[in-house]
């Protein structure tokens, strides 16, 4: 039998596909009922206020930093490890992203190199809690509210992630989540913004709506706005994932540690969990550790093998628009560079079995070994 391993794959059942029915019968395919449900059960989840569905993870960003008072010039400390949509939301405003290099260990921020990139142009922190494990929120808070700046987070690849029991998405003015399909949860495509602060949330309500006033009357547009409005479709995936997100993170664990089980640590560095950390798994990217490899062509090797792996994460500020734009290079940012330079992200995602990551270690491991 020849099996087939893709890197990721959404988890749908039948329960989507009813409450998807229900919307399409209804008639009502945008701002409708759903996707106000969808922001209640998801706030719920995470402990927060208020949630503003949106329609990606990047719009959400966006208004997140809008809603920060980020304006041109701004300065705003981010991460080189992460999604280019993080940085990218920065530029939408023609603020400039500060790149902070990361731990080692955890592939988050490193803390203790923000202050010396803080100047008087710096206004905010981007958080960026990278595949399903927060930063370092004690350290990073005590710095903003000593040099006054404002947190916003990029929980994007970290639902139901903590940080000392507190949730993310709650350490800032605004948390940030996206659902493409190879997130903890998905709608397709789509996003969500939580905030304690109920001026956020009415700036966000009215900002992915054209700008409308909040009462919902097409008389007015009060301010510059942007359609980012999730459709009901969206919401109502997005419902029907919710209700088992506790599951749907279980499961995820299961596959982590069938792979700690089975994977060989002498040639693979495997993923850690910081203290204090409540990890959720959005992907699984050990490190290799013989670094004479040509890990792509390692890749085309197992996918040869019907193993999908990924390159994972590329550095953003080496892309080369980037370069162009900033004149980074290589070394700028060591250990951002070193984790995505030997990162190899493997097959992850609920339905894969004990004895499938069995199958996928074993068929890595001797790979891996061919090179020693
Ligand atoms: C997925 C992701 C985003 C953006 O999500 P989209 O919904 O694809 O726009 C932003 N930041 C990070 C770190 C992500 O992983």
């Amino acid at each position: 039998m020849t099996r087939n391993y893709p890197i990721a794959k959404p988890y749908i059942t039948n329960k989507e596909i009813s409450y998807v029915n229900e919307v399409l019968r209804s008639g009502i395919l945008s701002l409708g009922p759903k996707y106000k449900k969808f922001e209640n059960k998801f706030a719920k989840y995470v402990g927060s206020k208020y949630a503003c569905a949106v329609s990606s993870g990047t719009a959400g960003l966006h208004l997140a930093l809008i809603a920060a008072g980020i304006k041109k010039n701004d300065e705003v400390i981010t991460s080189p490890f992460s999604f280019i949509a993080s940085s990218n939301s920065i530029l939408y405003l023609g603020a400039k992203p500060v790149f902070i290099d990361v731990e080692k260990n955890s592939y988050n921020m490193d803390a203790s190199l923000i202050e010396k990139k803080i100047n008087k142009h710096t206004k905010a922190i981007l958080v960026v809690h990278i595949f399903g494990q927060a930063s370092n929120m004690e350290k990073i808070n005590r710095i903003a509210k000593k040099h006054n700046l404002f947190i916003i987070e990029d929980a994007c690849e970290s639902l139901g992630a903590r940080y000392k029991k507190k949730m993310v998405g709650n350490f800032g003015k605004a948390g940030v989540f996206a659902f493409y399909p190879n997130k903890q949860i998905t709608t397709g495509e789509g996003g969500m913004i939580v905030t304690n602060s109920k001026k956020v949330y009415a700036l966000c309500d009215s900002l992915r709506n054209q700008g409308r006033s909040n009462n919902m009357q097409w008389l007015d547009h009060q301010r510059l706005g942007y359609n980012y409005r999730m459709d009901e479709m969206s919401a109502a995936v997005g419902i029907a994932q919710i209700e088992k997100i506790d599951f749907m993170l279980k499961e995820r664990t299961k596959i982590k540690q069938h792979y700690e089980k089975y994977l060989d640590t002498d040639l693979l560095e495997l993923p850690k969990t910081m203290p204090n950390n409540h990890h959720t798994w959005f992907v699984y990217v050990p490190i290799i550790k013989n670094k004479k490899i040509n890990r792509d062509k390692l890749i085309a090797e197992l996918y040869k093998k019907s193993i999908s792996t990924k390159p994972y994460l590329p550095s953003i500020h080496l892309f080369s628009f980037y370069k162009k734009k900033f004149g980074y290079k290589n070394g700028d940012f060591p250990v951002s560079e070193h984790i995505s330079r030997y990162s190899l992200a493997l097959p992850f995602y609920i339905g894969l079995k004990k004895n499938d990551i069995e199958y996928i270690s074993k068929i890595i491991n001797t790979t891996l070994k061919k090179y020693e």
